[in-house]
């Protein structure tokens, strides 16, 4: 099996714009998650394994877009892949229950 740069059943590579957009380019785009609402960022080729050239790219344009969300609020990268395993995508979340303690 070769890797493709697509998969047409993934709903991460379809990129629907229904949600806030905060960034896009070759790499990566970054978007306001369709079911969690935090940003995330997405990978433009479908796969698991990017470049640590890609990966700092990416994280970067996720730390410029949850700076602008969560402000001086705390918030960690979450590369926990749930529900589509195999595109790579990560959160921004902002730990909900340390800021009530
Ligand atoms: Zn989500
Ligand atoms: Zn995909």
């Amino acid at each position: 099996m070769s890797d493709p740069a697509v998969s047409p059943s993934c709903e991460l590579c379809e990129a629907a714009e229904f949600t806030r957009w905060f960034h896009r380019d070759d790499t990566c785009w970054v978007a306001e998650c369709d079911s969690c609402d935090d940003p995330m960022v997405v990978w433009r080729h479908h796969g698991t394994e990017p470049s640590a050239d890609e990966l700092a790219h990416m994280k970067q344009r996720l730390t410029e877009a949850a700076e602008e969300v969560f402000g001086d609020t705390a918030w960690r990268i979450d590369e926990v892949r749930r529900t589509i395993p195999d595109h790579w995508h990560a959160h921004a979340r902002i730990d909900r229950w340390s800021s009530f303690s």
